[in-house]
């Protein structure tokens, strides 16, 4: 068992907190700030028992390698954007350094008083955050009593402040320990990595296969049902031999749908009808599709007949692992399929439901769903990766046990 903030005496301790304030910005605003409300419970945990706290991020991507796009990627993923979200909904003032580490972050970071709050800039600001950087995990470290991991999107990572941090802060005996939102996701997608109970169904959908291969294989270890829908649908039709006319197929991956499907010995469940267009963006025909779809149409959501069949495949099951929506949700002319699946695995009150995808969790919100799902991951990758490794992220194996 790794140790929890439960388990840590914080009265006036300095602890460095590593959050998941990988925020979607538009323009500098916050669009959506779940994760940041999903860090509240251990930040007012921590300044409640009396530690100070510095919070530390990664937000969005910073290019290095393009000297024209550094700059820009900079500009846009400048974590002041997320400052006053986070002063807003943690209800007192947070200390915003715009430097990830230097003299600036040190005085903050001196003067701060037990129960305050500061936060610094997003750490990919710096080149070797990505690469586990030794000095950026050193700096991150400095005057540091404490690390709390509770960045469960960036778990999957061995970076300088998910991984180099700890073991810094370790080799110095200092505590590091998980916060409640990383407890949480570990209990309930454990459920999902053991596979005790059954039956247990996955409803994998998305845009490609080729970004869920490992997913998929680990899955058919451990499922009874796999049911297929999105643009994935098609790579494994064409391989059976189906008809996808324009639909997004990935040529490349056809052999391993093959091997897949083989190796599923009907596990595997694929779409029987859909709803297709001859165009994606300005179609003139939309319309209802048997299996085989006509030269010139492309797939872009599940058809009627298929939603029946996956509430039948999904009307016994106990556990529900979902990423990746049926189809083109975020367009209501291709939202039916998704929509429905969605409100069926809302309504499953016997069955213990996850949801592990960044647009699946959107198509739960746009549903008015999430609330009735038993978890929903706040880290899509992360996810994946748990259920890959059976469990094992570097993010937590880095933490001591108890
Ligand atoms: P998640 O984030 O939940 O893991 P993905 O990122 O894999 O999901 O896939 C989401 C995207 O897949 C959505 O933007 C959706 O529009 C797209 N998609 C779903 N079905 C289709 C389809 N039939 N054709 C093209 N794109 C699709
Ligand atoms: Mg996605």
């Amino acid at each position: 068992m790794k140790k929890t903030i439960k388990d840590i005496n914080f009265e006036g301790k300095g602890v460095l907190l590593r959050v998941d304030f990988n925020v979607p910005l538009k323009d500098g605003v916050v669009k959506d700030d779940n994760r940041i409300r999903e860090a509240l419970p251990t930040i007012k945990y921590l300044i409640e028992r009396g530690a100070r706290v510095c919070l530390c991020s990664h937000l969005g991507k910073i290019d290095f390698k393009d000297a024209e796009k550094t700059p820009k990627d900079m500009a846009k993923n400048d974590m002041k954007f997320v400052a006053p979200k986070l002063e807003e909904l943690l209800g007192q003032h947070v200390y915003y350094v715009d430097e990830v580490y230097g003299s600036k972050v040190e005085e903050t970071w001196a003067n701060l008083k037990a129960g305050e709050v500061m936060l610094i800039q997003n750490t990919r600001y710096i080149k070797g955050e990505t690469k586990n950087d030794e000095t950026l995990a050193k700096e991150l470290a400095k005057n540091k009593d404490v690390f709390v991991m509770d960045a469960f999107g960036s778990a999957h990572r061995s970076h300088s402040s998910t991984y180099g941090v700890a073991e810094v802060l370790k080799a110095e005996g200092k505590e590091t320990a998980l916060g409640f939102l990383m407890e949480k996701e570990v209990e309930s997608l454990s459920k999902c990595v053991e596979a005790s109970e059954h039956p247990y169904v996955a409803v994998l959908g998305g845009a490609k296969v080729s970004d869920k291969i490992k997913v998929i294989e680990a899955l058919l270890e451990k499922v009874d049902k796999i049911i297929v829908g999105g643009a994935m649908a098609y790579t494994f039709l064409k391989a059976n031999g189906v008809e996808v006319g324009n639909s997004r197929v990935e040529l490349d991956q056809l052999d391993f749908a093959k091997t897949c499907l083989e190796k599923a010995n009907g596990k595997i469940i694929l779409p029987v009808d859909h709803v297709v267009a001859d165009d994606f963006e300005n179609p003139d025909v939309i319309k209802p599709s048997d299996i085989n779809i006509d030269e010139g149409f492309m797939g872009l959501d599940i058809g009627d007949k298929t939603i029946e069949l996956y509430k039948e495949a999904l009307s016994d099951a106990k556990v529900v692992f979902w990423n990746g929506p049926m189809g083109v949700f975020e367009d209501s002319r291709y939202e039916k399929g998704t929509r429905s699946i969605c409100e069926y695995l809302a309504s499953l009150d016997s069955a213990f439901t996850v949801i592990g995808g960044g647009d699946s969790a959107a198509a739960s919100k746009q549903f008015n769903c999430k609330e009735k799902f038993s978890h929903v991951s706040t880290g899509g990758g992360a996810s994946l990766e748990m259920i890959e490794n059976n469990g094992v992220l570097p993010g937590i194996e880095v933490i001591e046990d108890k």
